[in-house]
């Protein structure tokens, strides 16, 4: 079995603990209106016409073709106590071949990582999320109908997964991506606070709306519907925070 991967980042620092290798996997089944990688949703090759010519996005790999270029970095792991993250695109719709990949992580001992957007068969994510030790889990709307008209679905399987990840694994992060005008007012963080409370979370970030992918929306020849829109200020942000840190919902 193959998967499909449109890039493999190394010394990655934001995507968990340590130096990381990121593996994107291609292909999502959102399809977020602010999506900062449109080249990550669909689950085929695609070209992207850049200035300086053409490129194919997206390739196939074996797991033995993904570990032999993440081995290529095990003394970074070992020294800053990195490893490797899984994200995309939805690691998770791969499940099969990102399982085989965390059995030879695991193998290797090597601290595995990934993000998702939790838009997953609940069997699924349980089968695969217990291989992996450290989890990002976006929570994009406390509103189901909110959530499906920005997103393309409800976020009925996001709060099973969630609630699957309160009772059932060690360490894990909800994240909030703050959007103008999908979920940054501040009825929303009240709105955002009763929801997790009510759902017993306690670990939660925030991730402030930015335009760095505005430029893969030309080279994929995709509408940017955020092109004019600003991101949130820092005071806005801090008294978004402020109301979920009242409500004990945010990771110090
Ligand atoms: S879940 Fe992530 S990758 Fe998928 S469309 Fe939304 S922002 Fe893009």
């Amino acid at each position: 079995m193959l998967s499909m991967i449109f890039n493999i980042q190394k010394f990655s620092i934001h995507d968990g603990p340590g130096i990381r290798t990121s593996v994107f996997f291609k292909g999502c089944n959102l399809r977020c209106a602010w999506c900062s990688n449109p080249e990550s949703q669909s689950t085929e090759p695609e070209i992207l016409r850049e200035p300086d010519g053409d490129r194919v996005c997206g390739r196939t790999y074996s797991v033995r073709e993904l570990m032999d270029e993440i081995l290529k970095d095990r003394v970074f792991y070992e020294s800053s106590g990195g490893g490797v993250t899984l994200t995309g695109g939805e690691p998770f719709l791969q499940s099969e071949i990102a399982e085989g990949l965390c059995s030879e992580l695991k193998r290797e001992r090597i601290h595995i990582a990934a993000e998702t957007a939790g838009n997953i068969d609940e069997k699924i994510f349980a089968r695969l999320a217990g291989m992996i030790d450290f989890i990002y889990i976006d929570f994009k709307h406390y509103d189901a109908e909110k959530h499906l008209k920005y997103t393309g679905a409800d976020n009925k399987l996001i709060r099973k997964n969630i609630l699957w990840l309160k009772d059932n694994h060690p360490q894990f992060v909800v994240r909030i991506p703050v959007i103008p005008g999908f979920n940054d007012s501040s009825e929303d963080a009240y709105g955002f606070a009763k929801a997790l409370s009510e759902m017993g979370i306690k670990q939660v970030q925030l991730l402030p709306f930015h335009r760095l992918g505005e430029k893969k929306y030309e080279y994929t020849g995709k509408d940017y519907l955020y092109k004019n829109v600003k991101p949130l200020s820092a005071k806005q942000l801090e008294e978004y925070s402020k109301i979920l840190t009242e409500a004990g919902v945010i990771s110090k």
